[in-house]
């Protein structure tokens, strides 16, 4: 089942059986099975041999042209032969369109890394990419924990330095009648101030207890490779450093002498 158009939509295990063009101008592609792989039972992993009837779905895929494409994917379902599967039955999938899915892995990738990478909202990408923002609020987690997941670079000098964000919130007690802050406007952030300067992590509050409580959560091994600390001439952030980074040697970074 190997022609241009399976080449073309590059959707691994589907093949493009017709297209036919609507009369807004959308393109309907029709498309087969062409992967064994794809009767594997996502329960048990058993490979089906018999059918149970068909089935044809629409899986929404990244957009492409003026006029867009749609899809009608003819599938099976098959009975699960395994006697001690809990599933009696499964549909076709192929990793772009598991079984249940409502749109492609690429489809999903893509709004995720729309917020991640290119600065884009949650709202905006619902409407560029026209999917709910349930979706696209989960597709963004994803893409997020692929980052916040990887193990934290080892970085020569750390620069640790104040920066304000938002207003302050404060709540008043009901019983006391007193006022306490529940959202600090000062954060503390963690750049690796040698190399790329990216950001390494950042906290809310601005206090030694606060950097500490950050360091805290780092690998005692990435602690140590830190050489140098780049702070202001603050005397909190000193304090932890000397606290929490005791083998460090504390600098004084360049922008903050210049400008006091
Ligand atoms: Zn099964």
């Amino acid at each position: 089942m190997d022609n241009f158009a399976t080449l073309l939509l590059d959707l691994n295990g589907l093949a493009v059986v017709s297209v036919e063009q609507l009369k807004d101008g959308t393109r309907r592609i029709h498309l087969a099975t062409a992967n064994e792989r794809a009767r594997v039972c996502p329960a048990c992993g058993v490979v089906a041999s018999r059918v149970k009837g068909s089935a044809i779905t629409q899986p929404r895929d990244l957009p492409y042209g003026e006029h867009g494409l749609e899809f009608r994917w003819h599938k099976h379902r098959w009975y699960c032969r395994e006697p001690q599967c809990p599933r009696k039955s499964c549909t076709a999938q192929v990793p772009q369109i598991p079984a249940g899915a409502r749109i492609t892995a690429r489809l999903r990738s893509a709004a995720g890394r729309r917020i991640r990478d290119a600065g884009s909202t949650v709202i905006q990408t619902t409407r560029d990419l026209h999917l709910s923002w349930p979706t696209v609020m989960d597709a963004f987690r994803t893409a997020a924990r692929e980052v916040t997941e990887e193990p934290l670079p080892e970085v020569q000098v750390l620069g640790i330095d104040e920066t304000r964000r938002g207003r302050p919130r404060w709540d008043q007690d009901p019983a006391t009648g007193m006022w306490h802050l529940v959202r600090e406007r000062w954060h503390t952030g963690f750049v690796d101030a040698l190399d790329t300067g990216g950001l390494r992590g950042q906290v809310e509050g601005r206090t030694a207890a606060d950097v500490l409580a950050w360091l805290a959560t780092t690998p005692r091994t990435w602690r140590k490779s830190i050489e140098y600390v780049a702070i202001d001439m603050s005397t909190t952030y000193r304090a932890a450093v000397r606290t929490g980074l005791p083998h460090a040697t504390v600098v004084v970074d360049h922008f903050h002498v210049d400008h006091q």
